[in-house]
């Protein structure tokens, strides 16, 4: 009995000896570090699971959707205990999630949604729509304090076309910019419109600068462009270069209101130079503490938190997501904002 009482406590003992040295990993994979935003995703990720017992595989893809696949079928095969994605295309994982499904790792997808599959669990990300509505919204307000009563000449820039929060930000800001262009308030000079028309590959700054190189060429010779829709600060970063290129910004020509979103610090910096009129902050700490927050429940029993069970659907099956809220920053609450909330040291930006 007593010998027996004993075993039992000794194997008790090893029991949780072993589930409290086992620490669960995490698979990471993240699209690129050319923009500071994934950046800080990753870090925060890997700082707040650390946190919470976790180790984590942080991967970066720089752009390239071979090397994300491959990476996260690498981590399949390694046997994480989930995977967080953000996806460099959405539509190019099917697969590789159903090797994940079959070996019961659970999938969080990252600030994109993941397409085309039934194997996504959740979905962590912010309002996208809004921060569309939001871009526009700065647009429209900066084109009546730089410019006037209108009418307002204007292009439009979207995001990558095979990145669904692409669309999201676009019929955000069009649901802004439609009536005004209706009522003729709102110009696009150039008629180009629709995200097959105006969608940037890649979120490649230097796709947009020579777009924009392009449109104004064509279109601006006499005209005078007020206000570019960027949905990006990458893109955002090139549109301007090119509206200086011609002399915007200097002279007679005033700069264009140009928007942007992710509040990088060049286009901080930009916003202070006067070149740059907005951008949209998205706390990646937030985000990282919801996804980690997702993963703890799921792998340690529970439910985890959502807010939206009807916006994401992925073609399969809506995605049941949390979505943080975006805040548009300018000039008026830059300081607050990024460097009240200690995102940034006022170092950084100087
Ligand atoms: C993200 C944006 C980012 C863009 C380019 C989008 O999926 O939501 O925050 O600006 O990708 O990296």
């Amino acid at each position: 009995m007593k010998l027996n009482y004993l075993l039992a406590t000794v194997a008790t003992a090893a029991i949780s000896f072993a589930s409290a040295s086992y620490a669960e990993t995490v698979g990471i994979a993240m699209p690129t570090k050319s923009s500071a935003r994934w950046i800080s995703d990753g870090n925060s990720m890997v700082e707040q699971f650390a946190a919470a017992g976790f180790e984590t595989d942080l991967q970066y893809a720089e752009d390239d959707i071979p090397n994300q696949l491959a990476q996260i079928e690498n981590m399949i095969t390694k046997g994480v205990d989930a995977l967080v994605i953000a996806a460099i295309d959405g539509t190019t994982l099917s697969n590789a999630l159903e090797n994940a499904a079959a070996a019961g790792i659970p999938v969080i997808a990252y600030d994109r949604l993941i397409r085309d599959s039934g194997n996504v669990d959740y979905y962590a990300t912010f309002d996208n729509f809004k921060v569309g509505v939001q871009q526009a919204s700065s647009l429209v307000a900066g084109l009546e304090e730089r410019f006037g009563e209108g009418p307002y000449n204007v292009e439009l820039f979207g995001g990558s076309p095979d990145d669904n929060n692409a669309y999201f930000f676009y019929n955000g800001a069009m649901s802004v910019l439609q009536p005004l262009i209706d009522a003729g308030t709102v110009n696009i000079v150039s008629g180009q419109m629709g995200m097959d028309t105006v969608g940037t590959l890649r979120w490649d700054g230097a796709v947009a600068q020579s777009r924009m190189d392009n449109l104004l060429s064509a279109h601006y010779t006499d005209a005078q462009v007020h206000g570019v829709l960027s949905p990006y600060d990458g893109l955002s970063i090139g549109i301007l270069s090119s509206l200086k290129g011609v002399g915007y910004g200097s002279g007679d020509l005033k700069m264009p209101i140009v928007t942007g979103q992710d509040a990088e610090v060049p286009s901080v910096k930009s916003m202070l130079a006067g070149e740059q009129y907005s951008t949209v902050f998205k706390d990646t700490r937030a985000l990282a503490g919801v996804t980690v927050g997702m993963v703890e429940a799921l792998l340690k029993g529970g439910e985890p938190e959502i807010n939206d069970t009807t916006t994401y659907d992925n073609g399969v099956k809506v995605v049941p997501s949390y979505l943080l809220e975006p805040v548009s920053v300018d000039l008026s609450n830059w300081e607050e904002i990024l460097i009240g909330s200690g995102y940034y040291t006022a170092d950084q930006i100087q």
